[in-house]
C-alpha cells in the first residue's frame, strides 16, 4: 500500500451562536507517497478546514471533526492518535506553509535559529552540524548571501523571502507531507512561479508528498498531478490535471477556470468572475449545492443532490448534466 494518507468521509463542523456551520460536508481523497493533490476552490468551500484537520488544528469547543471521519495516515486513524502520538506525527510527519509568512515566523528570532531548532529535535543535529544545515537550506531556496541572512530576523526579509524561509524551516524536519495553504497569494506573479519551482525541487529531492491548497488553478497545473475541486465543503469534481483542465465535467469547475488569470492577455487582472455567493453551510442546499449559481440549473438539481459520474482514470464529477435523460449541453474542450 503506497497510500501515505487516506481522507475518508472528513466531516468537520464549527458551532457558532447562529448555529451549526458545516464546513466539511463529506470529503474523501488519498494521497501517495512523492505525490501532489491540489484541493482548489474559493474561500470558505473548505479546503483550509480540511488542511487544518489533517494538520490536528481543529480545536474544539467550536471545531469540531464529526463520528465516523477518518484520516488515515499509513493506514493507522490520526483522530484516534493518543498525545505522544500527536507530538511525533506533527513534529516530523507533516508540515504546513500557510500565506501568511510573517505571521508564522517568530519575529524575535533569528531566522537561522528557527531552523536550526526544527533541525536539533527532529534530525537530531548538534548545533555545530545545524547552522551549516540551516545555511546550506537557505541557499537551497535560494536565499543570496545565506551566511548573513541565517543572522537576520524575519522582517528584514521581503515577503518572497520570508516565503522562502517558511519552505526552509518546513523542510528542515523532513515531512513525509507538506501542506501548501495559498503559499503564493500574497506574492506577484513572477515570485510566484519561483516559489512553486522551489516547493517542487524539494518536493522531489526529499520524496515528499505534497497538498496544494488554493483558490488559484493557474498555479496548480505545475505542481499537482491529481486536482479536487471543492464547492460548498464537497469535492464535486476530482481527476487529474489534463481531465481538469481539458475535459472539465462540472459547471463550477468550468467557471473556475475561466477566472485563471491569463498572463497573455493585455489587462491581465480582469478575470471573469463568478457571479453569486456560494451557499451558507449554516443551512445547506439539500440538491446540487451549485444550483444558485449554475446557469445550467434543472428543477432536480435544486431537490436531489447529483450523483457521482465517472469517466474513467479516476476522473470524476457530481452534477445532473452527466445523467442520461440530461438534455445534452456543449463541454468546454469538447469542440
Ligand atoms: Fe449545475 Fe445542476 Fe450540475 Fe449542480 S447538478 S452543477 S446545478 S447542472
Ligand atoms: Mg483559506
Amino acid at each position: 500500500n503506497d497510500k501515505i494518507l487516506e481522507v475518508k468521509n472528513l466531516k468537520v463542523s464549527y458551532h457558532t451562536y447562529a448555529g451549526e456551520v458545516k464546513s466539511v460536508r463529506g470529503v474523501s481523497f488519498d494521497l501517495k507517497e512523492g505525490e501532489a493533490i491540489a484541493i482548489v476552490g474559493e474561500s470558505g468551500c473548505g479546503k483550509s478546514v480540511t488542511a487544518k484537520s489533517i494538520m490536528g488544528l481543529i480545536k474544539g469547543p467550536q471545531g469540531e471533526i464529526k463520528q465516523g471521519s477518518e484520516i488515515l495516515y499509513h493506514g493507522d486513524n490520526i483522530l484516534n492518535y493518543n498525545k505522544k502520538q500527536w507530538q511525533a506525527y506533527k513534529g516530523g510527519e507533516v508540515a504546513i506553509i500557510f500565506q501568511d509568512a510573517l505571521a508564522s515566523l517568530n519575529p524575535t528570532m533569528r531566522v537561522g535559529k528557527q531552523i536550526m531548532e526544527n533541525l536539533m529535535a527532529h534530525k537530531h543535529m548538534t548545533k555545530d552540524e545545524a547552522k551549516k544545515e540551516a545555511v546550506r537550506m537557505l541557499q537551497k531556496v535560494g536565499i543570496p548571501e545565506p551566511e548573513k541572512r541565517v543572522r537576520q530576523y524575519p522582517h528584514e526579509f521581503s515577503g518572497g523571502m520570508r516565503q522562502r524561509v517558511m519552505i526552509a524551516i518546513a523542510f528542515a524536519c523532513d515531512p513525509k507531507i507538506l501542506i501548501c495553504d495559498e503559499p503564493t497569494t500574497a506574492l506577484d506573479v513572477t515570485i510566484q512561479g519561483q516559489i512553486l519551482d522551489i516547493i517542487k525541487e524539494l518536493q522531489r529531492e526529499h520524496n515528499t508528498s505534497v497538498i496544494m491548497i488554493t483558490h488559484d488553478l493557474g498555479v496548480v497545473a505545475n505542481i499537482a498531478q491529481k486536482i479536487a475541486v471543492m464547492y460548498s465543503g464537497v469535492i464535486v469534481e476530482r481527476g487529474n490535471c489534463e481531465d481538469i483542465f481539458y475535459r472539465p465535467r462540472h459547471p463550477y469547475t468550468w467557471a473556475l477556470i475561466r477566472s485563471v488569470p491569463r498572463l497573455d492577455l493585455e489587462n491581465k487582472q480582469v478575470l471573469a468572475s463568478i457571479p453569486g455567493t456560494p451557499p451558507d453551510l449554516l443551512n445547506p442546499p439539500v440538491g446540487c449545492p451549485f444550483c444558485t449559481r449554475c446557469e445550467y440549473c434543472m428543477e432536480i438539481c435544486k431537490e436531489q443532490m447529483p450523483e457521482v459520474t465517472e469517466f474513467g482514470d479516476g476522473h470524476e464529477a457530481s452534477c445532473w448534466l452527466h445523467h442520461p435523460l440530461a438534455p445534452k449541453v456543449e463541454m468546454p474542450g469538447e469542440a
